[in-house]
């Protein structure tokens, strides 16, 4: 099961919605202890419910930029997407997901539930 924060291999960490009858129990998995504490935090922020990116979420996906334009520029600003290379394509996800994670750690830095 793959981390339902960023979406890498799921580990030991979890999470599971408290026994209600009649609603059928959830279960979540994460990579860290970090996403775990996100997926937390951002459930909390959402009353129990997940939805629209928060603000640290936002931030975080504007903090990809510089990262994503310093690759794309790396590659050769005038190559078309459709011209890229499948290693390029997979390099590419890990410079936004690397720096978009890092940032959003970097944004709640010490919140451990337990
Ligand atoms: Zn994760």
């Amino acid at each position: 099961m793959l981390c339902a924060i960023c979406g890498r291999e799921g580990r030991a960490f979890c999470w599971v919605s408290p026994p209600r009858t009649g609603i059928k129990r959830r279960f979540k998995r994460f990579c860290s202890m970090r996403c775990q504490t996100l997926y937390a935090k951002r459930l909390r922020a959402g009353g129990g419910v997940m939805i629209d990116p928060t603000r640290n979420e936002k931030s975080a996906m504007e903090a990809v930029l510089p990262h994503l334009g310093e690759y794309v520029a790396s590659v050769g600003m005038d190559k078309p997407l459709s011209a890229y290379r499948r290693e390029e394509i997979l390099q590419m996800v890990d410079v936004v997901l690397t720096a978009y994670f890092d940032n959003l750690r970097e944004l709640t830095p010490g919140d451990v539930p337990f």
